[in-house]
């Protein structure tokens, strides 16, 4: 177990800190190089080995932050590593190493490496810890302008148009923000798509290198924005994010349909619920209907 002398992120002193045994995922800058914790820093400064899913991208940062290697090599670990890499790693946190692991930016598991090893971790019972820090999903819904109370992160969508647009049908009707990771080059097709499939009155904000010099965020309906993106050669990483549908008015006759075919195979309490919830329709409205519908 190593201790961390002085890591001198930003100038800071984070002071002597030790690092207990385990797997620690450390999330990193994705674009600010100063956006990273004073943990993350006693994290990668204090660990007695350290793994990347790019090591020239983590040695990088931890020059700018001054934390030497101290002798210690950075390995290399992603998502085509095999298993042997994953045992690898695995065998140092069961023999009482503190292990850090960045991904290239951001926060590990994130559309990144990181859920294997977190799941054979968990597995074999081995300490499992995180340094918080910036995700280009979190820090777009930030700045979005939109809902926040529930969102749904989808991470990339498929690059076949078919497979996009049935990917996309599944996400319709989720009554939350949608986030999701898309290249520059494909953004146009994407939007195009989701007018399509999401249509084209929803809410949306294209938010484009965050924490860069560039940052930007052009928010407008799917419609103005697929017009907009479909002149433009976008440059840099981006984050879409989706308002959820405007909720459907229930008729009586919907409300009945939905009841007909939920009381086939649900008690008329169960269906009342499920009915309810589907439709977003006062419960107790439901519930009535459906026992007016037993008893006749
Ligand atoms: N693990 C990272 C995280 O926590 O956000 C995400 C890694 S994923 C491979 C990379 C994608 O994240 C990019 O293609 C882009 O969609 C998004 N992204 C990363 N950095 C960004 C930034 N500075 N601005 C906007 N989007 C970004």
């Amino acid at each position: 177990m190593r201790q961390t002398s002085d890591a001198a992120g930003s100038g800071q002193k984070t002071g002597l800190r030790t690092i207990p045994p385990g797997l620690h995922f450390v999330a990193t800058p994705i674009g600010a190089a100063r956006d990273i914790t004073l943990r993350a820093l006693d994290v990668l400064s204090g660990a007695d080995v350290l793994v990347a899913e790019d090591t020239r991208t983590l040695r990088h940062l931890m020059e700018i932050h001054g934390i030497a290697l101290g002798g210690r090599i950075v390995i290399s670990y992603h998502d085509h590593s095999g298993a042997g890499a994953l045992s690898r790693v695995l065998s140092l946190v069961a023999e009482g190493k503190s292990v850090a692991y960045a991904s290239e930016a951001g926060t590990p598991l994130i559309s990144d490496p990181g859920f294997e090893l977190a799941r054979a971790a968990a597995a074999a019972g081995l300490p499992i810890t995180a340094a918080p820090g910036p995700c280009a999903a979190i820090c777009a819904l930030t700045v979005s302008g939109l809902p926040s109370d529930r969102f749904l992160f989808a991470g990339f969508a498929p690059t076949a148009k078919g497979a996009r647009r049935e990917f996309l049908a599944g996400l319709a009707a989720v009554p939350a923000t949608l986030i999701l990771y898309e290249s520059p080059k494909r953004l146009s097709a994407l939007l195009a798509d989701m007018v399509v499939v999401l249509g084209r009155d929803r809410q949306a904000a294209i938010c484009r290198e965050l924490t860069k010099r560039y940052e930007e965020v052009t928010r407008g309906t799917l419609s103005d924005l697929a017009a907009g993106y479909s002149e433009r050669d976008v440059k840099g990483e981006l984050v879409v994010v989706v308002d959820r549908a405007a909720p459907v008015v229930a008729t009586e006759a919907a409300i009945h349909a939905a009841l007909e075919t939920a009381m086939q195979s649900m008690s008329v309490k169960d269906a009342a619920t499920f009915v309810s919830q589907t439709l977003n329709v006062s419960r107790k409205i439901v519930y009535q209907i459906a026992v007016d519908r037993r008893q006749e």
